[in-house]
């Protein structure tokens, strides 16, 4: 059952007058329910619950919070096939993508419950006193890693479970301590609600503090604004669209109190295909790059938008085998209607114009809730005079830009905005005489992959999801994987502070037998200190 009542701690409120409906892209029509805008009165509400929420919150230990990690993560599993069909109707997405997704996101759930109840992730470094130092003593100094405080969480569109309610930003969030409160999507809000609900009852059987978990709905954009302007939020995590990432980023640093705002605003993923790649079996390669450009008719932020490529004969035929290959696609539901209507008018932009050879099968019944895949071919003289044609179309497309020669290809790597990913496809004498490009790819991205295409994003301890602006607001940080943590903690070094207060990972004795560093050297046994 949806009530489409916001979640301002452990009570359902719709104090507000403005309802909306959610959408279903398949059947490209409102469904049922009504969902209440939250108001200012609700919104405060829920931070000042946080902010009390945290005192004792940041205090749990890892095992406790690892706890109610687990509970979150079987509440989602229980919610069975409610929570697939609702997100499918309400993303367009198929059962069987939202059933993986799921898998995803309770992985995710267990990575960080696990990271969390080991404990050496809070990076505890030791530095005993000397206070024998001469020509002054040594203080006794340690540092580890402590949660920042209430963080407001915007929720993706195209992954509304993995990167959304309990997505790797709420999680991460979570685990380090921090109360969290979420932005649901206007368009899977019935998601949003069920899974909320799953978090909040979670948060009450594991007997945390009212207020560690708050999730609000809106219709517009202002109740977002008014979360990351509010003094109580202290930090911020988003994926979506260039635009609203900035624009919350601009927000942050206009307060009086900056902070942190980690912004994934997707990005082209260019793919660079070097000569001798294209000697054998090119057509299952063009397969390969075009199933890559329609998978989730293209509505991943590693979407590979741009092909750069040497003419040549063979590049030629490449381009001409993606083309047949984009024809052979279907057309695809598309996540809501502002995002169809977004790709159409993008690619529609570049079809009209005659510079610009364009593939795409004209025959396709492009019903209204669907786009139907597109490629376009330009060369290295017209992209360059048109910056615009490096802007990421949001869908089933991607560009092919051929260059000349090697002088020109080096000019598009090092003209590239930051990104995401890179790809390279080529045989090991294409590395050798292209190493310069290929270095020079190296700086523009988070992850640099050989003949591998872009989409699938393993959830790994070594992935990074992450990349120069403007792919991300800050390029130090992976939004995927137990890494994306550090995101919400900030170090504290405590100086000659007593045993008794310092917090269970700095003690002499160890309690949590975690693995720190002492004196420089690593070790999980206790610390010895003369009185
Ligand atoms: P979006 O428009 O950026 O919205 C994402 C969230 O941010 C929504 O909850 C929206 O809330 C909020 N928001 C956006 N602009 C805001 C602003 N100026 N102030 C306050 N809040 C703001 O993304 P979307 O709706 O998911 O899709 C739109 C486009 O984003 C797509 O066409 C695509 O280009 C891009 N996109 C990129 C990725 C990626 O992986 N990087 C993922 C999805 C979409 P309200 O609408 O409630 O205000």
């Amino acid at each position: 059952m949806i009530h489409g009542k916001n979640i301002i701690g452990y009570q359902y409120s719709s104090k507000g007058n403005y309802t909306f409906k959610s959408f279903s892209a398949a059947e490209n029509q409102e469904l049922k329910e009504d969902f209440y805008s939250a108001t200012d009165e609700e919104l405060n509400s829920a931070v000042d619950k946080a902010a009390n929420a945290f005192f004792a919150y940041k205090l749990q230990s890892g095992k406790e919070k690892g706890k109610f990690l687990r509970l979150i993560a079987q509440n989602i599993e229980k919610l069975g096939d409610v929570l697939i069909s609702r997100a499918s109707a309400e993303t367009g997405l198929p059962q069987q993508r939202i059933l993986g997704e799921r898998g995803r996101t309770i992985n995710q759930i267990i990575a960080f419950a696990d990271l969390i109840e080991e404990g050496s992730w809070i990076e505890a470094s030791i530095v005993k006193a000397r206070p024998e130092r001469q020509p002054l003593p040594k203080p006794d100094i340690r540092k580890m890693l402590v949660p920042l405080g209430p963080v407001a969480i915007f929720t993706a569109s195209n992954f509304p479970l993995a990167f959304s309610t309990a997505g790797g930003d709420t999680i991460a969030a979570l685990a380090a301590g921090n109360p969290v409160i979420v932005k649901g999507h206007p368009y899977h809000p019935g998601t949003n609600e069920l899974v909320a609900g799953a978090i909040m009852k979670a948060a009450k059987d594991s007997g945390l503090p009212d207020g560690v978990f708050s999730s609000l709905n809106s219709h517009d954009h202002s109740i977002g604004q008014s979360l990351v302007l509010h003094p109580l939020i202290k930090a911020v995590a988003f994926t979506g669209s260039f635009k609203g990432g900035k624009a919350l980023y601009d927000l942050a640093q206009k307060r009086k109190d900056p902070i942190p705002v980690f912004a994934e605003m997707g990005s082209v993923n260019p793919v660079v295909v070097l000569p001798e790649y294209l000697q054998n079996d090119v057509k299952d390669k063009a397969g390969q790059l075009v199933a890559s450009i329609c998978l989730g008719s293209g509505q991943f932020c590693t979407n590979p938008g741009l092909i750069f490529g040497l003419k040549n004969p063979d590049f030629d035929r490449f381009v001409f085998l993606l083309g047949e290959k984009i024809k052979e696609q279907n057309p695809a539901v598309m996540l809501n209607p502002n995002i169809l209507k977004n790709y159409q008018d993008k690619v529609n932009n570049i079809l009209v114009k005659k510079e610009i050879n364009s593939f795409s099968n004209k025959e396709n019944e492009v019903k209204e809730s669907k786009a139907n895949p597109v490629l376009a071919h330009v060369d290295y003289k017209y992209f360059k005079e048109n910056p615009s044609l490096s802007e990421e179309i949001f869908g089933p497309f991607s560009l092919v830009v051929s260059c000349n020669d090697y002088g020109e290809l080096d000019d598009l790597i090092s003209g590239l905005e930051g990104q995401l990913t890179g790809s390279v496809f080529g045989e090991e004498n294409d590395f050798m005489t292209y190493e310069n490009i290929v270095n020079r790819l190296r700086e523009k991205v988070g992850r640099l992959i050989f003949n591998n295409v872009p989409t699938g994003v393993e959830v790994c301890p070594s992935m990074h999801h992450g990349g120069p602006f403007p792919s991300t607001t800050d390029s130090r940080f992976t939004s995927v994987g137990i890494d994306s943590i550090k995101r919400f903690v900030r170090p504290l070094s405590f100086q000659n502070a007593p045993d008794y207060l310092l917090p269970q990972e700095l003690k002499n004795d160890n309690p949590l037998g975690i693995l720190r560093k002492v004196d420089g050297t690593f070790t999980n046994e206790i610390v010895l200190v003369h009185s």
